[in-house]
């Protein structure tokens, strides 16, 4: 399922597609559209309103 995110560097507004069948606690991460940075996003399924509930995190950058 589509759902919506709002970057954590820039605050754009993202979509990000979820496959329910991956489980009902998934770690993803996609690029902004706005600033094409990472973030990392926690998605956790709320039965309550049938959606993926997102937490988004900036990514950490790992040295190289
Ligand atoms: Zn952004």
């Amino acid at each position: 399922m589509e759902q919506l995110y709002l970057c954590a560097h820039c605050g754009e507004e993202n979509e990000i597609e979820i496959e329910p069948g991956d489980g009902e606690r998934q770690r993803l991460s996609a690029d902004c559209v706005g600033c094409r940075q990472v973030n990392m996003i926690t998605a956790q399924y709320n039965f309550n309103s049938n959606e993926f509930d997102l937490s988004v995190e900036r990514e950490i950058p790992e040295s190289l």
